[in-house]
């Protein structure tokens, strides 16, 4: 078996829960429960750089302390889209949010289910099928700009003959 069969093999494991033997295995999240956005209005995947809460000239967020930094690719699950300000503002009497409770991400060129390692090809060129996330209990349809907490960066399989 190569890695592209082998890398196919994992992603329908990943796809056909309902296959697999053990039954203890989670069952696959549906689109609701994983945070799923569309893209941003102008068809563009969301990032703090379209994010009002987003200061671009000192990279800041924000709702974060001001000891974490952000880029123009990452995101959190509070984006709120919109013009980012110069700065970032600065709200009186609130705590910072945890990067981490917020599910701050920075990737180079930003997360997108096109750029995640499961997307297959939908009907369109607007279409995906997720391999790892359902919509009424079969494969859900995302759009390739929107993204969801599931985002995984593609994986490179080694190839077993090359070692
Ligand atoms: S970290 Fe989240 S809330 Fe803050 S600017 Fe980026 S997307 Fe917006
Ligand atoms: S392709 Fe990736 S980012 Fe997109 S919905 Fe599926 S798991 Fe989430």
């Amino acid at each position: 078996m190569n890695s592209g069969d082998l890398l196919n093999e994992l992603k329908k494991l990943m796809a056909e829960p309902e296959g697999q033997d053990d039954k203890r295995l989670a069952p696959q999240p549906d689109l609701s429960e994983v945070l799923y956005v569309d893209p941003a209005p102008g068809g563009e995947p969301r990032n703090c750089k379209n994010c009002v809460l987003w200061g671009s000239s000192d990279s800041k967020c924000s709702l974060m302390s001001i000891e974490t930094d952000t880029t123009a690719d990452s995101v959190c699950g509070y984006h709120v889209f919109g013009q980012p300000s110069k700065r970032h503002i600065q709200f009186d009497g609130i705590s910072p949010v945890n990067p981490k409770f917020a599910g701050l991400i920075a990737v180079k060129g930003g997360t997108a289910c096109q750029n995640c390692n499961w997307i297959s090809p939908g009907d369109d060129e607007e279409d995906g099928v997720c391999l790892a996330v359902t919509k009424r209990k079969k494969q859900a349809h995302v759009h390739p700009k929107g993204c969801c907490t599931r985002w995984t960066p593609k994986q490179s399989i080694p190839d077993p003959k090359a070692t």
